[in-house]
């Protein structure tokens, strides 16, 4: 059977997957560290976020893209568990290779293997999962735990679980998810202090210095009413003196209608998401010192949510009781260029501002933040396993014992290959002998691993090392496709063009 199926183009795409998963499996867990990522025109950046690191790579061979788009997906899916997919999607390339260039298994037979070496373990791993509420102490641990790699993590893990904790029950959303991408915002700004505002915050100042500093009991409008000024150009090829006059004094008048047509609402703030504004409205705002500002219209969902209010699109939505929102306060915070809108009436939202003392880490403070938040996120809604690599190694001997029909027995040592991983290359990072270190946690009951600091076995659950379960299933299930359509291909062809367009053309 295996005659037929060409080894170099597995050789080399395997190949090329390693290089790529070394670049990040160092970086995995505590003790990982960190990559210096320069660029052409030497700009750097220090990085231990797997995803981050993998899509600074230049000009990378086209199989070990595949790895950046599992890192990617990852990202997407879950915000946290990165380096935890790609090691393992290396492992079971690496091992799968080997059953089918060593043992001569049928390509197709391993990915039998890995399909439901993957269905079992992640069932497996539900089953050991434990639920928890967003005031268990144990969401702390959860937090530290995702944290724990981060520069500057502990201090992090603290703002992360104030601003959970802040914003609490209101990031319950259709059928009680927690979602706190509705519901928490994450800002970095290297000139304030690391703080959490119960509140929106805007990245801006207010649109003229002489409109008031701050309102209270601020009744609130978003528009997005065409405010449009007249083109130029349109007065400019009019030459009679007379129609452009005419023209002017209808600006003036459509804008003073405008104005005076959204303040009749009571609004005492308006914040204008339209995409251009005509100075004249700007000007007649200032002249009745309301509290004006610009938004974008991302923003404009999740502002609406926090005070209650209803998007003005056309001039008859004026008229609608529903539009206006309301917050206790908003204020301009000029120093920082920034203005916060506190106690409104609608759901809550929190901010969280994170800074850093350069712009570089800065940044990376601020990714590891969102991967604290998403890691609260993933444990609230499907609960959490032990961490450590402990709950993938105890799962594997149960997957171990499954019997499957022929051949697709082997291809599950592919799976529990990459289940032993993830202990393996923490113990590793730490310094240990990873291998020796994994066999000791194995001989020890479920849900123990070893303590990164002593070497010695302990359990996960007692030492608050613990991960959101669906780290790990999203983990181990991306892994498993990428492996899968890895060891599948036994050639790799130069094609002609394969954009979108040649593609389909010739579909057809
Ligand atoms: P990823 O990109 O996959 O999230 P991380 O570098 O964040 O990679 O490492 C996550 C792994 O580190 C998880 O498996 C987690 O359980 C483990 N980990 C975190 N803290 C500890 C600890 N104190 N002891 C052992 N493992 C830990
Ligand atoms: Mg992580």
């Amino acid at each position: 059977m295996a005659e037929n199926v060409e080894f170099n183009a597995l050789e080399s795409n395997s190949n090329a997957v390693m290089a790529v998963a070394d670049t990040v499996r160092t970086t995995l867990g505590p003790k990982g560290l960190d990559k210096l990522l320069v660029d052409q025109t030497m700009n750097r950046h220090v990085s231990n976020d797997g995803v981050t690191i993998l899509l600074s790579l230049k000009a990378i061979h086209p199989v070990a893209r595949m790895i950046v788009e599992i890192a990617e997906r990852q990202e997407q899916l879950v915000g946290d568990g990165t380096t935890t997919a790609v090691v393992m999607s290396a492992e079971m390339i690496k091992e799968g290779k080997r059953l089918i260039k060593e043992l001569a298994v049928h390509p197709t037979k391993v990915v039998e293997g890995i399909d439901s070496g993957v269905r079992h373990a992640c069932s497996l791993l539900e089953q050991e999962a434990r639920q928890i509420a967003i005031d268990d102490s144990v969401l702390e641990q959860v937090v530290r735990t995702s944290l724990a790699s981060k520069l500057d993590g502990e201090r992090l893990a603290g703002l992360v679980l104030s601003a959970l904790r802040a914003v609490g029950e209101n990031a319950r959303f259709n059928g009680g998810k927690y979602d706190f991408n509705k519901s928490i915002m994450v800002i970095r700004k290297t000139s304030m202090e690391d703080q959490v505002i119960n509140g929106v915050v805007l990245e801006r100042g207010r649109m003229d210095p002489e409109l008031p500093l701050e309102v209270s009991k601020a009744k609130i409008m978003i528009t997005r009413l065409d405010l449009k000024p007249v083109k130029e150009a349109w007065m400019k090829e009019n030459n009679k003196y007379q129609e452009i006059l005419l023209m002017e004094n209808d600006r003036i008048k459509k804008s003073k209608e405008a104005v005076d047509a959204m303040l009749s609402t009571g609004a005492n703030v308006i914040l204008i998401a339209s995409p251009e504004v005509d100075p004249a409205v700007e000007d007649m705002l200032v002249a009745k010192r309301v509290f004006a500002a610009r938004i974008s219209s991302e923003e404009i969902e999740h502002l609406c949510r926090y005070i209650g209010a209803k998007p003005v699109r056309v001039m008859e939505d004026l008229g609608r009781p529903d539009i206006l929102g309301s917050a206790e306060r908003v204020s301009e915070d000029e120093e920082n260029n920034l203005i916060r809108l506190e106690g409104g009436s609608g759901r809550n939202i929190v901010t969280m501002i994170v800074s850093g003392t350069t712009k570089e880490t800065s940044l990376e403070r601020w990714r590891a933040a969102i991967d604290g938040v998403n890691a609260a996120e993933a444990a609230l809604n499907t609960g959490i396993v032990p961490g450590g690599g402990a709950a993938e190694l105890h799962v594997m001997e149960k997957v171990k014992a499954l019997r499957l029909k022929g051949l697709e027995q082997v291809g599950l040592e592919v799976v529990t290959t990459a289940l032993e991983s993830i202990m393996r290359q923490i113990l590793t990072n730490a310094g240990f002998n990873g291998l020796e270190k994994v066999m000791a946690a194995k001989a020890s009951p479920p849900g123990y691993g070893i303590d990164i600091n002593s070497g010695e076995p302990a359990d996960m659950w007692k030492m608050g090392v613990v991960d959101p379960l669906m780290v790990k299933t999203t983990a181990l299930q991306s892994a498993g496709e990428i492996a899968k359509s890895v060891l599948r291909i036994d050639r790799n062809l130069a094609a002609e063009d394969l954009s979108q367009q040649a593609f389909s053309e010739s579909k057809r």
